[in-house]
């Protein structure tokens, strides 16, 4: 080999190797750092599409599950506890199952006579879009019903806290920001959530709002602290907690006809044991709620059913018992 072309070979030796390092590198560092780089933003994508997705969904883990559940025998423990619940706190308050002392009557039943029971229709995750047209259907029908508020950031919705209670509604309270990450973080944070709401509802409309309900309801599966802690906060402070024992099921689905809505909330009362806590909702997007509600007030009506809002007197319907209180 010549001179000249031991020094080529030597020359493509080091390229050769240079392209071996430039190479190894980019396999052993760049690429790796790279991937963490999009693993991260994907993670962070992620991360804000399941707050936004729990925030829909809303009650709807726990509506879901409901319905879910309801097909099977394990929704029917937890109905039947519910139920059992009513049965023992009313016969053991009042001697009897439905509590017609609780809550004030708003309707004379024109159609039919007084069945003895009681709906609560409640309404959730409100003020919004859609509080003002079920507040004008309520009025039409002169029935009074319940409005678990949260807070609205859009100031033209402030106006609705005081129409709810100058409707002779009652106001209660569903978190102030509904995101189950915040609310359900710790205790504190529960606890902030919570006198956050409460303060802005007195700020607004001058009421000491203590009905209560979890977002998610109180056998939710997303929050981070013992429900029994957070129950227990609430007794202390002087605040009841309601789930429900009926739902239309607007928010597991926002395509579902009113039709379909009111026959699952009929099934529902129909089914209960006593009175009934109706879950429904006033969020902009579920038109289907306010287009239903005068044909199930009609036939709730007609069936006899006295409705009402929920207050001081009202038994409370809970999914989850708070275990210190020995009851
Ligand atoms: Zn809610």
């Amino acid at each position: 080999m010549s001179d000249e072309k031991k020094k080529n070979y030597n020359r493509k030796n080091v390229n050769a190797i240079k392209r071996f390092i430039l190479v190894a590198f980019v396999v052993m560092f760049a690429i790796p750092v790279l991937l963490c780089v999009f693993l991260m933003v994907r993670m962070s994508q992620l991360d804000r599409k399941l707050d936004e997705l729990a925030m829909k969904l809303e009650d709807g883990q726990s509506v879901a599950s409901d319905s879910e559940l309801r097909k099977d025998t394990n929704l029917k423990d937890l109905d039947e506890q519910a139920y059992e619940n009513i049965e023992k706190n009313t016969t053991e308050e009042h001697g009897y199952l439905s509590n017609p002392e609780s809550g004030t009557p708003t309707d004379a039943i024109e159609e039919s006579e007084y069945n003895g029971k009681t709906v609560y229709l409640t309404f959730d995750d409100g003020p919004g879009e859609n509080t003002q047209d079920i507040l004008d259907i309520l009025e039409e029908k002169n029935v009074k019903a319940t409005f678990f508020v949260c807070y609205n950031a859009d100031e033209r919705y402030w106006p609705m806290y005081k129409r709810i209670v100058e409707g002779g509604h009652t106001i209660a309270l569903h978190s102030y920001s509904h995101v189950y990450k915040t609310v359900y973080e710790s205790l504190d944070s529960f606890k902030e959530d919570v006198t956050l709401i409460h303060d802005f509802v007195y700020e607004q409309t001058g009421v000491d709002a203590k009905i209560y309900r979890f977002p998610g309801g109180s056998s939710n599966t997303v929050s981070s602290v013992d429900m029994q802690e957070l129950i227990g906060w609430l007794n202390e402070e002087g605040y009841t907690y309601y789930d429900w024992n009926a739902l239309s099921g607007d928010a597991v689905n926002t395509v579902v006809a009113s039709e379909e809505l009111n026959e699952n909330v009929l099934s529902y009362v129909r089914n209960n044991y006593g009175d009934s806590v109706v879950l429904m909702h006033d969020l902009g997007t579920l038109d289907n709620t306010v287009d239903g509600l005068s044909a199930l007030i009609d036939t709730l009506k007609s069936e006899g059913y006295r409705l009402a809002p929920l207050d001081d007197g009202t038994t409370p319907v809970q999914h989850v018992k708070y275990k210190k209180d020995g009851q």
